[in-house]
This record gives structure tokens, C-alpha cells and sequence, in this order.
């Protein structure tokens, strides 16, 4: 779980559930070593139902210790395209006592563009169970706002792309201002990707994002190092930078 920084003060923390693979001969495997294959092969199936309940039952395992956290999970395309998708993730929300609104799912846009009426079709049904929408590595797709329109989305992730340079590249604050510009006119949450160092935080607050990710806010870690990062991190308090 890798937690996110929220520059306002809200009431809950939000974290990404990143799936992590060690191999007993190998050790760890990068998801990108492995994700792409099992796309290929529909085996990303078996792993997102996987990775969706774990993150569900640990969600409401916090959530019933009295931790307000919210979980992130990555859906592929193909997990898109799986009719029987939204009634699995509601089962899986019943069985652990998980609210739907704790859970986030994030899609990329090239996700939607296969097939397009049948993965919008499964967006809707998705977000009547009541988790939000999120749409992932936002900026590095071709289509975006044509797309973005359609898709019953309530945040947008920017792609780390735009925010590892922010403070060097004019064109890429640009960018990521005139996105989070776009992005509250409709209606929807910013998160900018890949945040390592408190620079370029503070300036992603002035450009008005509402959430932070990245190595300097926390790197992924286990369920229980999260518990840990969030009673000991002043990044763990919403609006932290504002008052130091
Ligand atoms: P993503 O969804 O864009 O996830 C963010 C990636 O950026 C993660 O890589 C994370 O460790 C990395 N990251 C976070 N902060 C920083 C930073 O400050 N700097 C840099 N350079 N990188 C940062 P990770 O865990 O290796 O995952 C890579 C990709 O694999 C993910 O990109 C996602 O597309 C995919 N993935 C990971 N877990 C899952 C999963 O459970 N299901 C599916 N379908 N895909 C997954
Ligand atoms: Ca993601
Ligand atoms: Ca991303």
C-alpha cells in the first residue's frame, strides 16, 4: 500500500494497493515484469479478483479498527470487459462488511478504448455499487478528453511523467496546472503522481492538486508498516504543509 498526502484537511487517508510478487527462486518481481503477460494471457483476472478482495478485507479491517482509510486498486483493461466484474466486487464488499465508498477503482483511458460501449457500459455498473472512479497515468493517453467526458470518473491521477520535472520544465507545469484546472471545473479530485521530493509538493499545492503520491510522501509498503507510517508521519495529517 503506498499512502497519498492530502494538501486539505479531509477525513480520510487514502492509500493505492500495489500488488508485490516474491518469488521463491526470483525474489521480487516487479508488477511491470508480470502485469503486461498475464493481460495477454487473461490470467490478470485471477489477480485482480486477488488483489480486489485483499485490499477490500485489510479497507475494512482499518476502517473497523477505527482508521478512516480509503483503497486504491488498479483494474486492466481486460478486467473492464469482464461482465461478471461489478457483482464480484460487490460480493467481495458484502462478505468482508467493506462500504463501497472506501474503494476507488482506477482505470487508464487506453483500458476504455478496446471496446469502448462495452467497458463504459461496466464503468456504470461499477460506479452504481457506490466506489468511485479513477482514471490512472492521466496525460499519457491519446484520446483524453473526449473520453474523460464519457467516463463516470471522479478523480484523475497525473502521470508521474509531468510531475518528476515540474519545478525544470515550464511546459510541464503548464500542463499539470491547466489539468488540475480542467479537472475541478468537472467536478473531479486531482492527484499528481510520483511526488519525490518536498519541492515539487509544495508547488503541486500552489497548482491546487488535492492529493500527492510519490516516494517522498511514502514508498509501498506492507499493510503494517502503513499502520505505522500513519501514526508516526506528519504526512499522515491532511494539510500538514500548511502549518509547519
Ligand atoms: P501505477 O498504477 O501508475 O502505480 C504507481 C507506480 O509508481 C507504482 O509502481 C509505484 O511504486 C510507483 N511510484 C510511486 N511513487 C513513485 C515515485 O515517487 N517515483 C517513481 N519513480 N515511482 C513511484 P509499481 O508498484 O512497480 O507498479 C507499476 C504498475 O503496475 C502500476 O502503475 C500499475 O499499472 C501496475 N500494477 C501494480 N499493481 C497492480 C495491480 O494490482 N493490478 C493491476 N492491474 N496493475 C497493477
Ligand atoms: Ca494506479
Ligand atoms: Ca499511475
Amino acid at each position: 500500500y503506498q499512502p497519498k498526502y492530502a494538501f486539505a484537511a479531509s477525513t480520510a487517508l487514502s492509500v493505492e494497493a500495489l500488488v508485490r510478487w516474491v518469488h521463491p527462486q526470483r525474489g521480487f518481481v516487479p508488477p511491470l515484469a508480470f502485469i503486461p503477460f498475464d493481460e495477454q494471457t487473461g490470467y490478470i483476472r485471477r489477480i485482480t479478483l486477488w488483489v480486489l478482495e485483499r485490499a477490500i478485507r485489510q479497507c475494512a479491517d482499518w476502517n473497523r479498527a477505527g482508521r478512516a482509510v480509503c483503497v486504491g486498486v488498479n483494474l486492466s483493461a481486460r478486467d473492464l470487459l469482464q461482465h461478471d466484474l461489478p457483482e464480484a466486487f460487490e460480493a467481495m464488499l458484502a462478505r468482508h462488511g467493506c462500504a463501497a465508498c472506501w474503494i476507488t477503482l482506477e482505470i487508464t483511458e487506453s483500458a476504455v478504448l478496446d471496446e469502448p460501449a462495452k467497458a463504459l457500459a461496466n464503468l456504470a455498473r461499477l460506479r452504481a455499487t457506490g466506489c468511485a472512479l479513477s482514471i490512472d497515468d492521466y496525460g499519457t493517453g491519446y484520446s483524453s478528453l473526449s473520453y474523460v467526458r464519457q467516463m463516470p470518473v471522479q478523480e484523475l491521477k497525473i502521470d508521474r511523467s509531468f510531475v518528476m520535472n515540474l519545478l525544470a520544465s515550464p511546459a510541464d507545469e503548464i500542463i499539470v496546472r491547466s489539468t488540475v484546472e480542467l479537472a475541478h471545473d468537472m467536478g473531479l479530485t486531482v492527484t499528481a503522481e510520483g511526488v519525490e521530493t518536498e519541492a515539487i509538493l509544495r508547488r503541486l499545492g500552489v497548482l491546487g492538486c488535492d492529493l500527492a503520491q510519490g516516494y517522498f510522501i511514502g514508498r509501498p509498503m506492507t499493510a503494517g508498516d502503513l499502520e505505522g507510517w500513519m501514526d508516526s508521519s506528519p504526512w499522515a495529517v491532511p494539510g500538514h504543509h500548511r502549518g509547519d
